[in-house]
């Protein structure tokens, strides 16, 4: 070690859990920079306090809901999410002294019901159904708020306030990191709030220089939306990555839809590979929904030529889902064991 190396805090000093909320790195991904021939980066929004992307559009839906009066102290929190909005719900909740009420598909991981109960939430979980039938979990949350005395549905889908978090921070945040230096930016959507935020700010600065793209995983319908020039087809099929894929264009994504350039959808054989090879040569313990944004970023680099410079997000850890997406048995139990590369499966276990 060396012992003359002394690190003094350089970092400014933040404002409890909400001042710590975003101004993530953006951290070059070294390896398949060189290997693609251009420029990839990723945002890492894993480092957001509460771990990942989505605690900027909680932190921007209840900020939303204060400025507006519709939130008054000692107040609920309710919202349909399948984790990670939860999460940051329940985390800035507390940190405002807010109730927070969850209802979330019973498709999620159990790590993510546990923690949101360790925050303190009153976690719902409610059987996966699609969002035509009354059931499902954005509709039962309405309903639980709207019958509740000083409670808010924060509606992360279609309440516009959450691609407007991302139009005021991760957008600029990622303009300033490039210095505008950026041919694309592309990332999958749940609610679209990311996508549309960034995208549009983005597009704004360089004056449609940089091309905004979509990643769907499989099973969800954005990208033939975009590609078919409009045309909404069926969803069919299923991924294993969560909290992303969409069967309709939500109102945070109709707002910057038509500033898309075009689409991908990407299988779950080449993210489970990437997951691994962002740990293996990265360093990344990611979760899965990052490792499809970055293979769409490398399919977006090559397609924009050598030396172009294409960012996406890293949005959350792979701590959430490492009963899922490092065991052996569970990737077999969904067809994707030797998905993995083959030199790469001494980082999976049981
Ligand atoms: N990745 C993960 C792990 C998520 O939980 C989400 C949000 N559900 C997203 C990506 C997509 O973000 P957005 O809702 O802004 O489209």
């Amino acid at each position: 070690m060396n012992s003359s190396f002394r690190r003094f805090a350089t970092q400014a000093t933040v404002n409890g859990f909400n001042g710590a909320v975003g101004n993530t790195p953006l951290i070059y991904l070294k390896h398949l920079s060189a290997q693609t021939g251009c420029h990839i980066y990723g945002k890492a929004e894993f480092q957001n306090p509460g771990g990942s992307v989505k605690d900027r559009a909680a932190l921007g839906l209840v900020e939303d809901a204060e400025a507006k009066g519709w939130l008054k102290p000692g107040g609920t929190v309710v919202e349909g999410t399948a984790g990670n909005t939860g999460i940051g719900l329940a985390h800035v909740c507390r940190s405002k002294g807010y109730k927070c009420v969850i209802y979330m598909p019973n498709t999620q991981s159990q790590e993510k019901i546990d923690l949101l109960q360790m925050l303190g939430a009153d976690v719902r979980p409610v059987p996966a159904v699609a969002y035509e039938n009354p059931k499902n979990y954005n509709h039962q949350a309405q309903a639980y708020a709207e019958q509740l005395e000083n409670a808010i549905w924060t509606n992360q889908f279609d309440n516009t306030a959450n691609a407007k978090a991302h139009y005021t921070s991760t957008g600029p945040e990622i303009w300033e990191q490039t210095q505008g230096n950026i041919d694309g930016f592309i990332c999958s959507t749940g609610t679209g709030g990311t996508l549309a935020g960034v995208g549009k700010f983005l597009q704004e600065k360089s004056k449609g220089k940089t091309q905004i793209w979509l990643a769907d995983p499989p099973g969800s319908v954005l990208s033939s939306y975009i590609t078919s020039g409009g045309k909404l087809i069926e969803r069919s099929g299923s991924s294993i990555t969560e909290g992303i894929g969409q069967g309709r264009v939500t109102d945070n994504l109709a707002t910057f839809i038509n500033g898309l350039t075009g689409g991908f959808t990407i299988p779950d054989t080449k993210s489970i590979a990437m997951l691994y090879k962002l740990l293996d040569s990265e360093g990344l313990y990611m979760g899965a929904s990052s490792a499809l944004n970055v293979v769409a970023a490398v399919e977006l680099a090559q397609k924009l030529g050598k030396g172009s410079t294409v960012v996406t997000i890293l949005c959350d850890g792979a701590y959430r889902y490492q009963s899922r997406l490092f065991s052996k048995s569970w990737l077999k139990s969904k067809d994707l064991a030797n998905a993995i590369p083959l030199h790469l499966r001494k980082y999976s276990v049981l």
